[in-house]
This record gives structure tokens, sequence and C-alpha cells, in this order.
């Protein structure tokens, strides 16, 4: 008889819980997964999936005024916004299905409801006490509305994803990826829409050309992007007015909008589970501190994804999840390297990224060279539609090693996840300039930039 229930509990089933428990029950523990409201999580039910097939309805609706320059003809197109919701919700019905696949057949306990730490082995669910070895949080973020007067009146990423009718307005708050990537969807599927950002520069963590390039090229597409912009209250319109609510600004501005979205950021989700009672550190944020094998100052207890507040992204919550059965259960004592993470980001034109931005590329490199171009993609030269794309590459001018590889345009996630690898390996300028490119693309210019700016 082994001491405790399990040698797993991991609470929490999105993407870094459950792979967490996938790998340590194919390594041979006994797994259970407490899941509370969704399996597969926020990026399967409000986060990556649903937002990337909503961002392709976005498109659609562009792709389909561009084709006329192509010779199609095509009577007035008509969106039908409930048939692409259920469509989502099909699709996300089919997810949870897979997940909750995975982990039964990879013998992991699935544990409807949810949990809170009893102690550094014991955890509560549904007034039953269940015992383990290890116990994994992997409970993930929470959207932040802030408490301006009238918050009650806006939603968050988790609603839009469910609304029951298409706004005619929508008015979309916040600067960061989330925040674009709504302004986008929400445009590209006719909702007049205005961004109200209070900064001064979109995805700022990234590098600068990005958001700039992004900002202008959005707006070059209709959307009405206010910086150094914030919201001081919301009210319900008065009927005449036609729209459902009144928005005043910090500078008086008053706007007429149907839906108000915020998305100015995520909490770790910590509140309530009982950790501090267990002794587990958090940060101020409420963020679990854990250490670089991701256990948090109760041995038994780890912590892994969002909650742990390092790098929002599904990847890296994966890749965090398996490390820790690894470790816990098989013989690697791999860790995670962070460097070289990279991202898209699914607005209208797409942002892909990876390496160091040109500001921290200077500040830890000192020297370096700058290639950039931006220019009109062939395809455009038939739409009229008068996009442009931003490529970039960062390169420390000492070891000719590229530091940064920078894009707004089309596919830019598919381009920049190779030249990530490319970055890992740690390729040099020389090498992108002995690599023959693909002709006619986009990409190709990535090896094709020759002077430094
Ligand atoms: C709108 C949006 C778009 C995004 N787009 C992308 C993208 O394009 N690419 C990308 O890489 N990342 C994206 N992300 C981020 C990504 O979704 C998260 O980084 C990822 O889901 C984190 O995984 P996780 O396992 O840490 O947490 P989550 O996936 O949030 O899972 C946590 C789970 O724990 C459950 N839970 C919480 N408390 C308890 C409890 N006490 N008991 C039982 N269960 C509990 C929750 O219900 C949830 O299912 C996006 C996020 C959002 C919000």
């Amino acid at each position: 008889m082994t001491q405790y229930d399990y040698d797993l509990f991991t609470i929490g089933a999105g993407s870094g819980g459950v792979r967490a428990s996938r790998y340590a029950a194919r390594l041979g523990a006994r797994v259970a997964v407490a899941e509370e409201r969704y399996l597969g999580g926020t990026c399967v039910n409000v986060g990556c999936i649903p937002k990337k097939l909503f961002s392709y309805a976005a498109h659609y609706g562009e792709d389909i005024s561009h084709a006329e320059g192509y010779g199609w003809r095509v009577a007035r197109p008509a969106f039908d916004w409930p048939a692409l919701v259920a469509n989502k919700n099909r699709e996300i019905e089919r997810l949870n299905d897979v997940y909750a696949k995975l982990l039964t057949g990879a013998g992991v306990a699935l544990l409807d409801g949810r949990a809170t730490l009893v102690d550094a082995h014991t955890v509560e669910l549904g007034g039953r006490r269940i015992s383990a070895r290890y116990i994994l949080i992997a409970t993930g973020g929470w959207p932040l509305v802030p408490s301006v007067s009238g918050a009650e009146h806006a939603i968050s990423s988790n609603e839009a994803f469910h609304l029951s009718q298409l706004p005619r307005r929508a008015l979309v708050v916040g600067g960061g990826y989330i925040a674009v990537e709504f302004t986008s969807i929400f445009h590209g599927l006719g909702v007049d829409t205005t961004l109200v950002y209070r900064g001064e520069r979109l995805i700022k963590e990234f590098d600068a050309d990005l958001g700039v390039f992004l900002a202008g090229q959005m707006q070059n597409k209709g959307v009405r992007i206010l910086f150094r912009s914030n919201i001081k209250c919301i009210e319900r319109a008065a009927p005449e007015t036609g729209c459902a609510l009144q928005v005043t600004l910090a500078d008086g501005m008053s706007l007429a909008t149907d839906c108000v979205m915020y998305a100015t950021g995520r909490a770790p989700n910590t509140r309530g589970l009982g950790l501090e009672s267990a002794g587990v550190n958090l940060a101020e944020n409420g963020a679990v501190l854990v250490d670089a094998n991701f256990q948090s100052s109760v041995p038994s207890i780890y912590a892994v994804g969002d909650v742990i507040d390092r790098v929002l992204l599904t990847p890296v919550a994966l890749a965090e999840g398996m490390i820790v059965a690894e470790s816990l259960f098989g013989d690697s004592g791999r860790s995670l390297d962070y460097e070289n993470i990279p991202t898209a980001i699914f607005s209208n034109p797409n942002v892909g990224t990876v390496g160091m931005s040109e500001a921290k590329a200077r500040e830890r490199h000192g020297e370096i060279d700058v290639f950039r171009t931006t220019f009109g993609s062939l395809r455009h030269q038939l739409t009229g539609s008068g996009e442009k794309v931003l490529m970039k590459l960062v390169v420390d001018k000492k070891t000719e090693r590229v530091l940064g590889v920078h894009m707004v345009g089309p596919d830019a996630g598919e381009i920049i996840q190779g030249f990530a690898v490319a970055l890992k390996c740690g390729a040099t300028k020389r090498q992108f300039d002995a690599t023959i490119g693909i002709h006619p693309t986009i990409a190709e210019e990535f090896v094709t930039l020759r002077e430094a700016v």
C-alpha cells in the first residue's frame, strides 16, 4: 500500500495541467486531474483556438473583397455571426472530447469540480479529501477588468466568444496582443471598431517598429485607434440613441457603442485555492513563486503555466508541464530555456517575432546591425489594398549572430516559426545570406536583406 491516493494530483486541466498529467501517467505515475470549468482550459475554450477561428472568419471578409482584383465577381457577401459561433462551439466540443480521451486513455483519473488545497499533500474536491505525493497547480489566469464606473456593462475576451449578437459598434480597451487581435476580429467582421489605449505604442513588449507599423496598417484598414486615452465611465445609452452604451473617456470625449471589451491584462488564478495557508509563497499579483524546476516554497507543490506568470503562452505551459512530469517521474533534469520563444499575434495584419528587439539587443550587445524593409507584397499589387509588410533583422555586429527576427504581414506566425529554429541554432547573418530564397514569397526577404539601415 502506498501512503498517498495518487502520485500526482493536478489542479486544472488546461494546457499545462493536461500535458503534465498525461506525461506523468505515461511514466507510470498514478495521476488525477481536477477541472472545474472546461477541459483544455483557456487555450481550447476561450483563448488561442476560438480566437484563431474568429480571426480566420474576419480575414475571409477582406479576402472576398480582394478577390475582385483577381477577376472574381462576388455578390455582396452577408455575414452570419450565430453560424460562426455555433460552428466554433462544435469544434471546441470536439476538442473537449479529444482532451478527455487523451487523459483517460493515458490512465489519468479525471475529476469534475473545483479543487482546493488543504495542506502540502492533500486537496479537497466536492467535500472529499484526496492525498497525493505531489500536487501541481495549473489553474491558469483570468481576465482583469478595471473597476471603472459602469464596468459591469463591459465584457472581457471570455464573453466575446459567446456574444449572442454581433455588435454594430465595438470599443476595445488595451494595447496588448489580445486587444489588437479582437480589434482586428471585430473590424474584419464588419463592426465599426475603436481601440482605446492609454499608451503610445501597441504591443509594447515587442520590437518598437512592430507596434508602430501595426497601428498604421490597422488605421489604413479603417480601425480607429485612440492613443493616450482611457475610459472614465460606461453608461447605458438612452434607447433613442440606437446604441447600447455611452462611453465617456478621461479627456471628456463621449462615444456611442454597443460593446466595450476590456483586454487590459490577466491575473493568475490563485484566489481561494488555499495556497497561502498551505505555505505556498505567492507574488504580489497572486502568481505562484517557483524555482527553475517549477517547485514552490512547499517542496511537494509545483506550478506551471499562466499561474506562475512567466510567459503566458500555450506552448510554454506545455513545455513546463512536460518538464515537471519528467523531473518527478522520469530521469531527466531538463530545464526550460526561455530565450528566443517565438510568438505570433493574429491581428490583421499578423505579427510574428522571435528573439531580441532592437532596443534589447543594443542594451545587451552594444553594437548591432539592423536590416529592415517595408514593401507592398505581390498579392496586393492586384487587390489595391495598400497593405504593407515590415520585415526586420537584428544582428550582433561582432559575432554576426542574428538576435531578432520580426515581421508584420500575412502568415507572419507561419514564417517566423522556421526562423525560430535558425535562432535556436545560433544562425549568423552570413548563413541567412547564404540561404537561397523561395521565389516569389514574402519570406524570401529575410534571406535577401543586404543593406543595414
Ligand atoms: C483571448 C486569448 C487568446 C490567446 N491566444 C493565444 C495564442 O494564440 N497562442 C498562445 O500560445 N497562447 C494564447 N493564449 C494564452 C494561452 O491560452 C494560455 O497561456 C494557456 O492556456 C495557459 O495554460 P495553463 O495550463 O496555464 O492555464 P489554462 O489553460 O487557463 O487552464 C487552467 C485550467 O484550470 C482550471 N481551474 C482553475 N482553478 C481550478 C480549481 N480550483 N479546480 C479545478 N480546476 C481549476 C480552469 O478552469 C482551467 O481550465 C491566449 C489567451 C487568451 C485569453
